[in-house]
């Protein structure tokens, strides 16, 4: 997650912190709650993630003739020596061909004047190779056919361009040398030769020799630590579960480590190890006391922490933001503050470990099922701690009212743009409130039954998933079409903007309710919404739910007491603007309609008011003006018997009636039949 503006990004973001430090701090024991504004901070974490333009904007996300291989395993051995910041790479990648014949392996890899490609090997010959095109291709020196594999292998030496794209070497506040990658999104390639693509996860061996006392953290499980005998050491891990190009990660420095552990129910262990800057510790240590706390509530809801044989990790890196690392998330220096004031991002984090690391968005379009579903993991943690009205609160503080700038589903054409503003609050912030509306629409027991499933499922755990299959997954457990739902939220923009009112008429102790709403939107067209409807009587209060779908709408609901107040999704499920526009009258509508002989227009009126009741033909032509006078409040009735201004009953067809109250216009259609 760097390009060429991060550093001016990183300015920004630690201009922002003195801000956010005038939170409350929170220093008793129990789990505070979360800031209430962490819209703006997710800007900031998605904003860090954007790569270097540099001519790449709009690049297909596989080069052509990546899709001819699949790549198995990734044996990453690096070199790093913050002295000279250089980086010495070798790289084997296990590939499998999927095509009759495979003769050359494509990878990306940017190479500039710092870095050089030296040679490569195809099964420990050496092997032909052209570099240019932000890529190296390798021949391969007989066809590969369909099944079979090969180990290819670069060596390639430079100085990383720091800290600006995907690899960084910096200091601790006390001058010690702190290393990192942030490769999200198609950054990798820009300090490791790789096919830099979500789809194709691979297992991967992370080697990395660093000067003592340097100590360099990646993902999954630490081999071993092997002493050259020259004061350098090399760090073995390895990551055996699939894992994407983007999630690789290195955290090197001389951290100092402490750990905890997460049991399951079943009784199993796992190691939750955290390195941090020895001058953080203490601070680090308060920061982090829920993680464990965390790791049991995700596990128990979305099911067990998929990567249960490794680790979960979290290492301190000098960036303002964090990263969800498979196994190790990097977490920013400047979060690290003792006050837990930035436990939703440690949240955050956590939860892209099953969403976005065990199941990774297939296309960069789908980062909304990365990045929504992590902010949403925010609200159920905040729901969890502190209950219902947190939640709400929670969801509240993310709705952006000024809107949401393109589609959830591939919001812009460019994947770094997707962290950029504006688009990062859709993908980040609606992406949430799409889940939340879609657990109003499901219902709890069924949306928890999707997450799980969407979690556990052969399809996608330790693989892939796009929005298509996510919808399908949905609709499975629904038991009925979300196209309606996925339509409007996920590939169209807006949102509804409702006006409505409402009368009440009491006939035999009954009170009917007359509900009218309209969608005032106009770019995005008209939505389906069930709508909670809250009624509050003069003691007590009744919810019911309508399903709003037209331009105007009416609903009546039959009651047992008088309503004195009504409000729509008073909880705030839905993601709209909502007012209320109480009318000077009400109009009940025409009776019978279609007519034959008369028909009764009926109205109230809540204050005194001058009337005009006028019949057109469809032409426009006046036929008959029936009411115009001023009236007193109450309940009227207009009766037309199908007589022109002459008295002549007119031809059947079509008509018009004009009601006037006050100014107000309400236009009626009358059918006249014989
Ligand atoms: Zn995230």
């Amino acid at each position: 997650m760097s390009n060429g503006d991060l550093r001016r990004r990183f300015l920004l973001v630690m201009a922002l912190l003195p801000m956010w430090l005038h939170l409350p701090v929170i220093v008793n024991a129990a789990p505070p709650s979360m800031p209430v504004s962490p819209s703006e901070c997710h800007r900031m974490l998605g904003q860090g993630k954007v790569g270097l333009a540099r001519g790449l904007a709009d690049r297909p996300t596989l080069k052509s003739g990546q899709a001819a291989f699949d790549v198995l395993h990734y044996d990453l051995v690096l070199r790093v020596d913050p002295a000279d910041e250089s980086l010495v790479g070798d790289i084997g990648i296990h590939v499998a061909s999927v095509i009759a014949s495979l003769d050359s392996v494509v990878l990306d890899f940017v190479v500039r004047p710092e870095m050089t490609v030296d040679s490569a090997s195809v099964d420990g010959q050496a092997a032909g190779f052209r570099w240019g095109d932000d890529a190296v291709r390798i021949a391969m020196p007989a066809g590969l056919a369909a099944g079979e594999s090969s180990w290819v292998r670069v060596w390639y030496h430079g100085q990383p361009e720091t800290p600006t794209v995907g690899f960084g070497f910096g200091v601790t506040p006390r001058g010690h040398p702190t290393i990192w990658t942030l490769s999200e999104p198609e950054m990798a390639r820009f300090w490791w030769p790789c096919k830099d693509a979500p789809s194709d996860k691979a297992t991967a061996t992370i080697s990395i020799r660093v000067p003592e006392p340097l100590m360099a953290v990646s993902n999954g499980l630490l081999l071993e630590i092997e002493s050259l005998g020259d004061g350098t050491r090399t760090w073995h891990w390895s990551e055996t579960y699939p894992i994407a190009t983007y999630l690789v990660s290195l955290a090197i420095c001389e951290y100092d480590v402490f750990e905890d552990s997460y049991v399951t129910t079943s009784g199993d262990s796992m190691p939750v190890i955290y390195y941090v800057y020895p001058e953080h510790r203490s601070r680090a240590e308060r920061d982090f006391r829920f993680t464990v706390d965390m790791i049991e509530f995700y596990a128990s809801v979305f099911g067990e922490y998929p990567f249960l044989r490794e680790k979960y990790g979290m290492a301190e890196f000098p960036w303002g933001g964090a990263m969800e690392h498979q196994t190790v998330t990097s977490y920013g220096s400047p979060l690290i503050t003792g006050t837990n004031i930035y436990d939703w991002i440690i949240a955050h984090e956590l939860a892209h470990q099953w969403w976005g690391d065990l199941v990774t968005l297939e296309t960069w379009d789908d980062i909304w099922l990365n990045e929504g579903f992590a902010v949403y993991s925010e609200a159920l943690w905040e729901e969890h701690i502190a209950g219902e009205g947190a939640y709400h609160a929670y969801m509240a503080a993310m709705d952006r009212k000024v809107g949401f700038s393109g589609t959830l589903y591939g919001p812009s054409a460019d994947p770094d743009s997707a962290f950029m503003v504006p688009y990062v609050y859709t993908v980040y912030d609606k992406g949430a409130w799409v889940l939340h509306m879609l657990r109003h629409v499901v219902g709890d027991s069924v949306f928890f039954q999707i997450l799980r499933d969407y979690a556990s499922h052969t399809s996608h755990a330790y693989r892939t998933a796009n929005t298509v299959q996510f919808q399908a997954l949905a609709e499975d457990h629904h038991g009925r079409s979300l196209d309606w739902f996925f339509t409007k939220w996920v590939y169209g923009t807006g949102r509804p903007e409702y006006e409505y009112r409402w009368t009440t008429r009491t006939t035999g102790g009954q009170h009917l309710l007359m509900l009218h709403i309209d969608q005032v939107q106009t770019a995005s067209g008209v939505f389906e919404m069930p709508l909670d409807v809250a009624v509050e009587f003069a003691s007590g209060e009744t919810t019911f739910v309508v399903v709003d779908s037209l331009e105007c709408q009416d609903f009546e609901v039959v009651l047992e007491k008088r309503p004195v107040a009504v409000v729509l999704d008073p909880e705030g499920w839905v993601l709209k603007r909502a007012v209320e526009r109480p009318e000077r009258f009400a109009l009940y509508g025409v009776c019978p309609n279609p007519f034959h002989e008369t028909t009764r227009v009926v109205y109230d009126l809540h204050t005194t008011q001058a009337v005009e009741f006028t019949i057109y033909d469809v032409t426009g032509r006046r036929v008959t003006n029936l009411v115009d006078h001023v009236m007193s409040p109450g309940h009227h009735e207009v009766v037309w018997d199908g007589g022109n201004d002459r008295g002549e009953r007119v031809a059947p067809g079509v008509y018009f009636g004009k009601l006037i109250v006050g100014g107000r216009e309400n236009r009626i259609r009358l059918v006249l039949i014989r």
